[in-house]
């Protein structure tokens, strides 16, 4: 067994704090990975506060991990001692159903795998990337070629790929009009990807001061969704939209914006329901009202190749290990550009309890 150092929240009220832990020694597949970077996404914060009901405590967040491989398993032939790698949401999956064999792990029958909280159907909880080591199946282990500015990759695992995937599903490109709604971790990542696919994105926010830096970041048009008259502007316009709002809200708003046959797709997914739709903003133009969740292992590593070649990284803030109880405050207050990520150089050293 492998000493770990970590993070943990013990339950739902109190801050996260230092966790000792011991992760599986590699096995013939499995590579073993020292932690450099792990980005903070708001699903830790859902489940760390246990918003979605279903947290096993102790709970070790983090999902968005870069780091340096140790040791691989003799079976293990894709990675070397001294590589870069990345994890993401999963670390494993029935891989028979037909999801998985379509390369869909993330929608597995029997239910994949997560970095953290993992066991859907029983077993031993999973503790994720806030911590120093972990140790993954060979299958679930992504290459990194971004060959500097590597704690702004972290957030790719995540961030990048909830949004890449449906932006590619719904085959958005040049031509389209595409709005991102909610310029936070996700929404950033959607406005790079979805302008570096060609696409005339807008950007909706509830936060006027963001609109500088939606433009930056490749929006050609902002729009405060507040304003009634700025949201008219726009009516039955959009091919697209990607909703990533992490709290209930009106989707009317933004169906009303969608042209004939447009979709709106959610990856926000608040621990509240939103207002149902009206059934009249769907029939009248049939509008879609869809879902996505992160994506496949391949679609991860087409993503961060997209994003390597691309140029194409997270806005972050570096935090150390012991600001993480301030970045979820900050994070619930929009009060972040645009993910914050851990460096886990500063990871405690926890005591061996005698
Ligand atoms: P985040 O960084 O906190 O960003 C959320 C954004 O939502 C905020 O920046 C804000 O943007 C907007 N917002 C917040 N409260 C709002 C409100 N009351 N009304 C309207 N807009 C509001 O969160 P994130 O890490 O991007 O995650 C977003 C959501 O996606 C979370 O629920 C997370 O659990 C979920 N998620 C889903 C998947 C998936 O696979 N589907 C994967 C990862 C995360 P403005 O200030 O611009 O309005
Ligand atoms: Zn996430």
């Amino acid at each position: 067994m492998i000493n770990t150092n970590g993070y943990a929240a013990h339950n739902a009220i109190d801050d996260l704090i230092p966790f000792r832990f011991a992760r599986r020694s590699p096995g013939p597949d499995d590579i073993q990975i020292e932690i450099l970077y792990c980005g903070v996404c708001h699903s830790d914060l859902h489940t760390a506060r246990n918003e979605w009901g279903n947290t096993l405590y102790p709970s070790v967040p983090g999902h968005e991990i870069i780091g340096r491989v140790t040791a691989v398993g003799d079976q293990v032939t894709n990675f070397r001692p001294g590589d870069i790698a990345g994890v993401g949401c999963m670390v494993d999956s029935c891989q028979r159903c037909e999801p998985c064999k379509l390369g869909f792990e993330q929608y597995c029958d029997p239910g994949f795998t997560g970095t953290y909280n993992g066991p859907v159907h029983g077993g031993e909880n999973t503790y994720g990337g806030y911590s120093d080591t972990i140790v993954v199946n060979k299958k679930f282990v992504l290459r990194i070629s971004h060959t500097d500015n590597l704690a702004a990759v972290a957030p790719l695992l995540c961030a990048g790929i909830t949004t890449y995937s449906p932006l590619r599903h719904w085959k958005v490109g040049k031509g389209q009009k595409v709005g991102v709604v909610g310029l936070g971790g996700l929404g950033h990542m959607a406005v790079k990807l979805a302008h570096a696919m060609g696409a005339h994105v807008v950007l909706f926010t509830t936060s006027p001061a963001k609109k500088a830096d939606a433009l930056r970041l490749g929006a050609n048009e902002v729009v405060i969704s507040q304003n009634p008259n700025e949201m008219a502007a726009h009516a039955n316009s959009f091919d697209f939209i990607l909703n990533c709002v992490a709290a209930p809200h009106n989707l009317d708003a933004f169906l009303d914006l969608l042209k004939l046959d447009g979709t709106m797709t959610l990856v926000g997914a608040p621990a509240e329901p939103h207002p149902s739709p009206s059934v009249f903003n769907l029939i009248f133009k049939r509008r879609k009202l869809a879902g996505s969740l992160i994506g496949g292992i391949a679609e991860t590593q087409e993503m961060l190749d997209f994003c390597a070649t691309h140029g194409i990284v997270s806005d972050i803030e570096m935090i150390a290990m012991q600001d993480i109880n301030i970045a979820y405050e900050r994070m619930l207050k929009g009060d972040v550009k645009y993910r914050f990520v851990i460096d886990m150089a500063t990871l405690p050293e926890v005591p061996i309890e005698p």
